[in-house]
């Protein structure tokens, strides 16, 4: 027995507390119409979580709510307790009694309760599904609703057949499952669409990222190039800066020399220039000996003429005859010339030596000259004998002063040319000096061209360093700008060949440029490569990106865990369904037995049973089945003869035929899967005596597998409860219960 009490309080027309206690196998409601049973079994539905107002004759929850009368006051709640045995543990719970309480408010709010704690629905729900206490009431047959089975469609009858064989538990957990499928499926699109959303975002960054990436990449390139580049040219650009500076070294002192040396000799060469191409003694030596010479050949002609005169007189002397001068003697004009030149002579000696004795002497001469020639002329005979030895005298005296004069003045030409050529050797001393100097300055001229020249060269090739030292500083300035301060570290670096050896500075500094240049040009592609990317990954962008995937990556296992689960629970409602099915058909199987076993009892013979038939066809072009939906659900179908009646079929039964037959069903099912208790309301309202009595039968057959309540006005059915209550309604309008005996309650029914 499971079934102890029920308590029900402002429930309807009990507006007061009642409580029935229901300690034997059969009770029995009894009493007259409208005082309330039905109440009482409607209360029953309510206490177990019936939701359908209208299955408990209302409208709104209120209407379950005592409403009042001219003498009672209407109530503000409503609630029912019933109380269930629990030492066989039939409910799940680890208790010997278990009492479910449900109160609901005028504002429609409901209470429930278990064992006096607060629970959900749900709770209760569960607790009667596993306790073969199904929500649907097949054990809580209601007024008129025996028939309900038989005009009902195969669908619901399934659904009623299920309750009976405690498949709803499977049922709820199957729509558990299959409500949880739709969750996970809502949750699926939800987390595709947030996916879907960020998507663009995430590729966006992504993008953003590898193109961060690759600047780190070039970064990375660009770093070890510069520290390559810069540490080359470092070393480049200082060795031949050295080397040159002390190249420099040698020409610079050597110009500096000859320069010091060009400038002394230039100085000389100066003074020189400044000196007359002829020097004044020089002149005056050249005038000396030149008037020597002059003198020379005068004093010379001079000499001659004596000596042609001595010699013409001294022939004349030797030959008298032709001493005898004619008047008409012809007078060359060449003796003319002679005479004259003689004066000249004479006059010039005496001009130059000045001096009146001189002149007087010299005019004298002039005159004895001229009568001499006059003489001559006039042709006179004279005693040329005389006069010529006279004059030979003179001549004489004359050759020997002009041979004296000649001697005289040939030594002093001679000394005066000796003077001559001392000077002009002294001068050709002077200008073979000159022109040593002149060739040394120009020696020196090209020594100063040649050390200049070397300078020059020197000092271009150290301006191109000096460009490449400026170049240098720029691109390092530039590295440290693109790289940040690390790029300056390139010193550090050690240069080092495709085969990881080192390179020695020596091959450093004797490279082709052209090398150096190539790598300054990568530089420059590197650098504009980095321009295009960008500085790369700010911490940012980084943790924007790390959060964005992180969510993205959070979100795909989110969609792998919940595909997963969509599989596990289609598969979970598969063998739910498929587990579904087999108990139903088993228990539809064992029912059909039953149920022909109670018609055939109730009617002394015929047929009856149950037919599982399909609840859709569907047909060729119709919509495939969802996911969900499970293909070939079936419904079930009754299929009933009477003995010694050729009609067949529900609709052919008379009121009371309809009323065993769906008694029977009702009984067959609740004894494949006896509910703990059955409360029938009135089921026994259409049966003649000879039924009643069978029935009468059935119940106490049905009473051993499970408890009975039976609301009844049937004296057979009175006779077999163990417990009767009467209920009575006064002019209150409220319904009261109290215990009868068997004698009493036929009257207390009326
Ligand atoms: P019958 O034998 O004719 O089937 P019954 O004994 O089963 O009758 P019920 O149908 O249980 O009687 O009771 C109906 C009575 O309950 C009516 O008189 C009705 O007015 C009363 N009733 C129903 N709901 C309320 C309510 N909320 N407040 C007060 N009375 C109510």
């Amino acid at each position: 027995m499971y079934l102890k009490e029920l308590s029900i309080n402002g429930f309807k027309s009990f507006a007061k507390k009642s409580e029935l206690e229901f300690s034997a196998p059969i009770t029995a409601i009894v009493g007259p119409n409208g005082s309330g049973k039905s109440n009482i079994a409607e209360s029953f539905r309510f206490v177990l979580g019936e939701q359908s107002v209208k299955s408990m004759r209302g409208k709104r929850g209120e209407d379950l709510i005592w409403g009042g009368s001219e003498k009672v006051s209407r109530g503000n709640r409503a609630g029912v307790v019933v109380v269930f045995d629990n030492k066989s543990r039939t409910f799940a719970l680890d208790f010997d009694e278990v009492k479910i309480e449900r109160v609901v408010h005028r504002d429609g709010q409901n209470e429930y309760k278990l064992n006096d704690s607060s629970v959900r629905l749900k709770d209760i729900h569960e607790l009667l599904a596993n306790a073969n206490i199904g929500s649907t009431g097949h054990h809580i047959i209601s007024q008129g609703e025996a028939d309900r089975i038989l005009a009902s469609g195969p669908k619901e009858r399934r659904e009623m057949i299920e309750d009976a064989l405690g498949l709803k538990v499977y049922q709820l957990k199957k729509q558990e499952t299959e409500r949880k499928l739709e969750k996970t499926r809502e949750n699926i699109a939800q987390v595709e669409s947030l996916r879907r959303e960020a998507s663009p975002h995430l590729k966006y960054l992504k993008k953003q990222m590898e193109k961060a990436e690759r600047s780190l990449e070039v970064q990375k390139e660009l770093r070890s190039r510069y520290a390559e580049y810069l540490k080359r040219e470092d070393v480049y650009v200082a060795f031949h800066t050295d080397r040159l500076t002390t190249s420099r070294r040698e020409p610079s002192e050597g110009l500096e020399v000859v320069q010091k040396k060009l400038s002394k000799i230039k100085e000389v060469l100066r003074e020189t220039e400044s000196e007359p191409a002829t020097p004044p003694d020089l002149v005056s030596a050249e005038e000396a000996y030149r008037l020597a010479t002059k003198e020379r050949q005068s004093l010379e002609r001079e000499l001659s003429k004596v000596e042609g005169q001595v010699s013409f007189i001294e022939r004349r002397l030797a030959n008298p005859a032709r001493t005898e001068v004619k008047a008409d003697m012809f007078v060359s004009r060449a003796e003319l010339e002679e005479v004259v030149l003689d004066i000249e002579s004479d006059v010039d000696k005496a001009l130059g030596k000045g001096g009146e004795s001189v002149l007087e002497r010299a005019l004298n001469d002039l005159l004895h000259k001229l009568k001499t020639f006059l003489r001559r002329e006039q042709g006179e005979v004279v005693d040329t004998a005389s006069a010529d030895k006279e004059e030979l005298e003179i001549l004489w005296k004359s050759l020997e002063k002009a041979d004296k004069a000649v001697k005289e003045a040939l030594a002093t030409e001679g000394k005066k040319r000796e003077s001559l050529e001392a000077l002009r050797l002294a001068r050709v001393a002077d200008s073979e000096k000159n022109r040593d100097a002149e060739r040394e300055m120009f020696s020196l001229l090209n020594r100063e061209r040649e050390l200049e020249a070397s300078i020059e060269n020197i000092d271009r090739e150290l301006r191109v360093l000096e460009r490449d030292r400026t170049d240098f500083k720029i691109q390092l300035q530039e590295a440290v700008a693109l790289l940040g301060r690390g790029a300056s570290d390139y010193f550090t670096l050690e240069v080092i060949n495709e085969e990881g050896e080192k390179i020695a500075d020596e091959a450093i500094v004797s490279e082709d440029r052209d090398a150096q240049r190539k790598r300054q040009h990568e530089l420059e592609k590197l650098k504009i490569r980095l321009e295009e990317l960008g500085v790369g990954a700010t911490e940012d962008l980084l943790k924007e990106y790390n959060d964005a995937k992180e969510r993205d990556e959070f979100l795909a296992r989110e969609l792998g865990d919940l595909e997963a689960s969509v599989s596990n629970l289609k598969e979970l409602i598969v063998d739910m369904q498929s587990k579904l099915q087999e108990q139903f058909a088993g228990g539809v199987e064992k029912i059909n037995k039953e149920f022909h076993t109670f018609f055939t009892l109730m009617f002394g013979g015929g047929s009856a049973g149950l037919e599982k038939v399909q609840l859709k066809q569907r047909g060729e072009g119709e919509e495939s089945l969802s996911d969900d939906e499970v293909e070939g659900e079936e419904g079930v179908e009754l299929r009933v003869a009477l003995p010694n009646k050729r009609v067949k079929g529900l609709e052919m039964l008379s009121g009371g035929e309809r009323a065993l037959t769906s008694i029977a069903l009702i009984f067959a099912m609740s004894q494949v899967n006896p509910p703990p208790f059955i409360i029938l309301d009135e089921t026994d309202a259409a049966l003649d005596e000879a039924n009643s009595r069978r029935y009468g039968d059935m119940i106490e057959a049905l009473a051993k597998k499970s408890q009975l309540v039976l609301i009844t006005h049937n004296r057979e059915t009175m006779s077999r409860a163990g417990i009767l209550y009467g209920i009575t309604m006064g002019s209150d309008g409220v319904s009261k219960m109290l215990s009868v005996k068997f004698e009493e309650a036929a009257e207390v029914a009326k």
